[in-house]
């Protein structure tokens, strides 16, 4: 069966464009990647998705958008595409788990990861002590004192939510200015178990078995200090997940993908949807647009194929 359409990533941009395609009666397969949702699943609240006036949590809103595609009749697969030949039409895909699937187009929106710090002990206590996900992971530091390096909107939110377990929360940052919104600067501001450390950057974890200490350097001074702590949370930006394009679909050298306005790859019949190229935005209602304009364009795409004798079946 050559597929009409499939959505890679479930995101609010798969998950849009799943919907849409399911809407404009394509028959969409997603296939989700590992962890169903994203990064916007890994968020504990959601306060700014049109909508919903008292927020939302992250995997809550991804079921509703999930089940909401699924009412249209979006089909899904808990997989991974580990391989993908975009030269050959029918595009083929082949997945970790040994399928083969061809389509007719492709909605590429499998998002962003967190970026890591590349220092030291990082991966050595990934899962034992350092984190990227405090919804996942806050529950084990009830009582502790923590690190939580970044100064953007993830690095104060997720700060913030981790006020509710430890004693004591460091915002470590290499200026002295925040890069986060206001609302977010100010409650920061006024919470007593946040600290914030300027003008540092983090060179080393330390600890024995579980994280005990990070090793910072002031970067006015020069001067290096070790700051205790018995765990890591880092939000320093994302890296787009586009590797499994490279050397078929243009990219920045950062990694994301280059579109046209209607996100159009250079490659007819591919599309692409979220952070995959949004290196602006990366809001979920903004991935969310994008998803539904691939999808938008995807359906045109096929019209096009039908039109020119290629059956396209709902
Ligand atoms: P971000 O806005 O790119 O911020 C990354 C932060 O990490 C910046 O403060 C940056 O410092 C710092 N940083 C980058 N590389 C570093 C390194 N190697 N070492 C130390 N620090 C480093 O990323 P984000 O906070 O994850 O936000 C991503 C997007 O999601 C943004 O558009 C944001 O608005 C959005 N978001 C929105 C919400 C919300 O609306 N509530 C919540 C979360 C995220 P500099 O400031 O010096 O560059």
């Amino acid at each position: 069966m050559v597929e009409n359409v499939i959505v890679i990533g479930s995101g609010p941009a798969g998950l849009t464009a799943a919907l849409y395609t399911a809407r404009a009666n394509l028959n969409p397969l997603l296939i989700s990647g590992n962890e169903f949702g994203g990064q916007i699943a890994l968020t504990n609240e959601v306060e700014n998705y049109p909508g919903f006036p008292e927020g939302i949590t992250g995997p809550e809103l991804v079921d509703l958008m999930k089940n909401q595609a699924e009412r249209f009749g979006a089909r899904f697969e808990t997989d991974h595409v580990g391989e993908v030949n975009f030269q050959t039409h029918p595009f083929q895909l082949k997945t970790e788990n040994g399928k083969a699937y061809e389509a007719k187009s492709v909605i590429v929106a499998t998002g962003a990861s967190p970026r890591r710090l590349g220092v030291p002990g990082e991966q050595e206590f990934m899962g034992r002590g350092v984190s990227y996900c405090a919804t996942c992971d806050g529950f084990f530091f009830r009582g502790k004192e923590i690190a939580v390096v970044g100064g953007g909107d993830s690095a104060l939110q997720e700060g913030l939510f981790l006020t509710r377990f430890a004693s004591r929360v460091h915002i470590v940052h290499r200026r002295d200015q925040l890069r986060a919104q206001p609302i977010l600067q100010d409650r920061a501001h006024k919470n007593d178990k946040v600290n914030f450390v300027w003008n540092s950057t983090v060179h080393e974890i330390r600890g024995n078995g579980t994280v005990g200490a990070v090793w910072l350097e002031n970067v006015v001074s020069g001067k290096s200090s070790e700051l205790p702590v018995q765990g890591v949370f880092v939000y320093i930006g994302h890296t787009p997940n586009t590797q499994l394009f490279r050397g078929q679909l243009d990219m920045d050298e950062e990694g994301y993908l280059k579109v046209d306005e209607r996100l159009h790859t250079i490659i007819p019949g591919i599309f692409t949807a979220g952070e995959t190229h949004d290196h602006i935005f990366r809001q979920a209602v903004v991935s969310a647009g994008y998803g539904c304009m691939a999808a938008m364009e995807t359906e045109k795409f096929l019209a096009e194929l039908e039109h020119q004798g290629y059956k396209v079946a709902g």
